[in-house]
């Protein structure tokens, strides 16, 4: 089928992601149906009209009357998480970009996947927390996922390079010998674990290259956003950590590499852009026409490359250890960190505290089998009670 016949649905549709996805797939031509929002209903019934979609959707119940009110009849509304979930098992669309933000997405995350489309896959909660079901589902229902998360497009598409790649389930890893995946470094890059102490939320939200939501913005100054991907490296390519080696690449322009069993190694580059990765999601295995500045390398002069500091960004340790312990560990570590960040956002913890707070209730968290939405809820639950006491004692 002709890329640009395809029809989509954008979750999250009012956020950083949803909005650069809007614009990627109606450059391309395509046809955006349904369109979810979380609580901002003026902006996601302005897309609707913009891009006379089909359906919207939002996860409250008492909003439907105001986004109806917004939206000519012929838009159908859909409000209430089942309505939600029901939107999408009804949307019949060939690819879904899923970027509602956080682990309130894992419930979708599932549908999409039953729906037997194809994902593009920006929420990483869902991955991280319960990958492996999310592919169990896409089995069963015949459907694929493209990571979006610039990182993990780059190692599919390092990957796809060697037919090792696969849509449809974790990838072939046997001819991989490492991913390497590269990191901006952040706004904090260079400082020790003394001098981060007296970082404000308004240093830390100053991210060098992307501008995105506030969580992933602090996630990335604290590389704990480096520690989730690694654990989604794991996931989506079949890697032990041990085979996934993180390196701070100040100038973003290569977005993670693989060394091939026989020492080669494939990098993707170009100028930070997550349209890109929409873009790719949407046409592979086909490569979409590209509109944007290509990449001056003259200009660019050198690329360089660091270890990154483990004393100074403990966070990213946390991560490996989470993959090992199992079951619902890396849910608990979602949960720690977002209690974590929303504390230091709103100044009851410091800098350094998020990972104090984070490293303190991974030690104290039960092993729960990660084996359904409803465990990893009820890991999500216990880490954040165990975070909050930690943050308020
Ligand atoms: P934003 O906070 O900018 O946007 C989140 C979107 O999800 C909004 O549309 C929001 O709606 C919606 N939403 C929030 N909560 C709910 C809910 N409970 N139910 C339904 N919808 C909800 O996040 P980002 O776009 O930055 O990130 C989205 C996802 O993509 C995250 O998982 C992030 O980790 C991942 N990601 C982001 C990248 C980036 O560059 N930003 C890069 C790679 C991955 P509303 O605004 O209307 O309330």
């Amino acid at each position: 089928m002709n890329s640009y016949e395809k029809r989509a649905a954008v979750l999250g549709s009012t956020g950083s992601v949803g909005t650069q996805a809007i614009d990627a797939l109606t450059r391309l031509g395509v046809k955006i149906d349904l369109l979810t929002a979380g609580k901002n209903i003026s902006l996601v019934a302005k897309q609707a009209v913009e891009c006379n979609a089909v359906a919207v959707a939002v996860p409250d119940p008492g909003d439907g009357d105001a986004l109806r009110s917004l939206l000519p009849d012929t838009v159908k509304v859909y409000a209430g998480k089942d309505e939600l979930l029901q939107a999408i098992m009804e949307c019949r669309c060939d690819l879904i970009v899923h970027a509602i933000s956080g682990m309130a997405g894992i419930p979708y995350a599932l549908a999409c996947a039953d729906t037997g489309a194809r994902i593009a896959m920006a929420n990483k909660e869902a991955l991280i927390s319960l990958g492996h079901i999310i592919y169990e589902r896409l089995k069963r229902s015949g459907g694929e996922l493209i990571p979006v998360d610039s990182e993990h497009s780059a190692i599919f598409q390092c990957l796809a390079a060697s037919g090792a790649a696969d849509p449809k389930a974790p990838a072939d890893s046997k001819s991989v010998r490492r991913i390497l995946l590269t990191a901006s470094g952040g706004p904090f890059f260079g400082m020790s674990r003394d001098e981060l102490c007296s970082v404000t939320p308004e240093m830390a939200l100053a991210h060098p290259t992307w501008k995105m939501g506030k969580k992933i913005t602090i996630d990335c100054a604290t590389l704990m956003n480096k520690g989730f991907e690694l654990i989604e490296a794991c996931r989506l390519f079949n890697v032990e950590p041990d085979r996934v080696e993180v390196l701070i690449h100040r100038q973003s322009i290569i977005h993670s590499m693989v060394e091939y069993t026989d020492g080669a190694v494939i990098a993707e580059l170009s100028y930070p852009d997550m349209r890109d990765c929409v873009r790719y999601a949407l046409a592979y295995p086909h490569r979409a026409p590209f509109g944007g500045e290509p990449l001056d390398f003259v200009k660019l002069g050198s690329l360089t490359f660091h270890a990154p500091d483990r004393n100074a960004f403990p966070l990213l340790r946390a991560a490996e250890d989470a993959w090992y312990m199992g079951g619902c560990a890396p849910a608990a570590l979602i949960a720690a960190d977002e209690e974590a960040v929303w504390a230091f956002l709103e100044k009851k913890v410091s800098f350094t505290g998020i990972a104090d707070v984070v490293l303190e209730t991974m030690s104290r968290i039960s092993h729960i089998p990660a084996d359904s939405a409803e465990a990893v809820f009820a890991a999500e639950a216990e880490a954040r009670k165990i975070a909050r006491e930690i943050i308020y004692r």
